[in-house]
């Protein structure tokens, strides 16, 4: 699939970002949109995505830096808006996790790029 920041057609997260398919929306920014997961793997798992299509992490940093950061930093107000970051007391459900799975063997089924925002539980090291 093509990484040039165009919508693709067939793209699920293309779909979510044109209003065409629904999405429970946590932010919206000019160039980002975060919502939930439809199968939560925590309490509070959050995709950030880029409103441009962009396969995976590696090739938006690559060829839009700004919007990869636009990204990061974005996953970063979710999680302060959910209230798990370590400012929050420090306890065993603070802290959070900001996952790029990148390449089917990386467990990546969705190819538009997308920032897993993952916490409010315990998060075991190594991940599975
Ligand atoms: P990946 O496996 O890292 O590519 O992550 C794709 C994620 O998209 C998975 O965690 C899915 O549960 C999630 N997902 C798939 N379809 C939808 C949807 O329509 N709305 C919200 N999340 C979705």
């Amino acid at each position: 699939m093509a990484s040039n920041g165009e919508p693709q057609q067939d793209c699920l997260f293309c779909k979510i970002v044109a209003g065409e398919v629904p999405a429970t929306l946590v932010r919206e920014t000019e160039t980002t949109v975060a919502f939930r997961d439809i199968n939560p793997q925590a309490p509070t798992h959050v995709l950030v995505i880029p409103k441009a299509h962009y396969q995976d992490a590696a090739s938006l940093a690559a060829a839009a830096p700004q919007l990869m950061a636009d990204v990061v930093r974005e996953a970063g107000e979710v999680a302060a808006l959910e209230k798990i970051t370590p400012a929050e007391g420090g306890g065993p459900h603070t802290g959070y996790r900001v996952v790029f799975n990148t390449g089917s063997g990386a467990g990546q089924t969705v190819f538009h790029t997308h920032a897993h925002v993952l916490g409010g539980r315990g998060l075991e090291w190594p991940p599975g």
